[in-house]
């Protein structure tokens, strides 16, 4: 596919065009000279990315089961996480993809809503699964303030264009007290221990992904944007149907589990994909 490509300032901190980090063919990420923020740069432009969108996700039957047999083991761990907050009330999960995680939420009694970008996967959502999924993005459909008790996205904030923005419009459609929850990978240390070993890598999985959080860049812009009480964990791991990367996963995903537990949830395997929780705050 053609990308219209556009260059843009730091996304978080608008002070830098960033500085070349790593190629990924013609694709380049780069860091941010004053908040070190990884980010894509030049990136595909906000339409050619609308477009790239309604290829993204699998469309067979199969394929479709797949990917719910993959991000099962994740969807059920933050469930089970939110539980121990809510037992219900209303949420929106944001970039809902099929609907696996709002269905999940709805059998728990939630009153569980969805945002999706992708036509054919909010198609499955509502037809299949019998689900309300609104058309992406988030800042369009213009839900009333102070109106969810959770919001969740999972592997979605290192898509977006305007991250910032995105957190908050969380803010304002939580209520106080509101429970935020991302997932999201955490690609860099992975991608620098490789080079170090002179191993060549595409793990950014560039263009889709626009940029690369830290659990400490993530924490400062929630904070940032008057959330509060942030949690970081590693939430459980993917199961995906390809039996090397499945392998990668189990084997990085419970040692990370078991090093995050024995240190007293303090240590974050660096690398592996991350869950943060925050609590919006009361100011606004
Ligand atoms: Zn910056």
């Amino acid at each position: 596919m053609d990308f219209g490509m556009e260059e843009v300032n730091c996304p978080i901190c608008e002070k830098s065009r960033g500085d070349p980090f790593h190629l990924e063919g013609s694709f380049q990420m780069v860091r941010c000279s004053s908040c070190q923020f990884i980010f894509l740069n030049p990136r595909p432009t906000l339409e050619s990315l609308h477009d790239f969108y309604q290829q993204y996700l699998p469309e067979e039957e199969a394929s479709i089961e797949s990917w719910e047999k993959m991000m099962k083991p994740v969807f059920h761990r933050a469930a089970d996480l939110l539980k121990q907050y809510r037992r219900n009330g209303r949420l929106l999960d944001v970039g809902a993809g099929f609907g696996f995680f709002l269905a999940e939420m709805k059998n728990r009694g939630w009153e569980a809503v969805g945002v999706e970008i992708s036509q054919k996967a909010l198609d499955y959502a509502r037809n299949v699964l019998g689900l309300t999924v609104h058309p992406g993005p988030l800042e369009k459909v213009d839900f009333p303030d102070n109106h969810f008790d959770a919001v969740t996205g999972f592997y979605v904030i290192e898509h977006l264009s305007h991250p910032m923005a995105f957190l908050r419009e969380c803010q304002r459609i939580l209520k106080p007290g509101g429970l935020l929850l991302l997932r999201y990978p955490h690609t860099t240390p992975i991608k620098n221990l490789l080079d170090s070993f002179g191993i060549k890598n595409r793990l950014y999985d560039l263009p889709a992904h626009l940029s690369d959080f830290s659990p400490k860049m993530i924490q400062q812009c929630l904070e940032g944007m008057g959330f509060e009480k942030c949690q970081h964990l590693i939430g459980g791991y993917t199961l995906p149907c390809d039996l090397k990367k499945r392998t990668a996963s189990i084997l990085f995903g419970s040692l990370s589990e078991t090093l995050f537990r024995l240190s007293g949830k303090k240590f974050l395997f660096p690398g592996v994909s991350k869950t943060v929780l925050a609590f919006r705050g009361n100011i606004s």
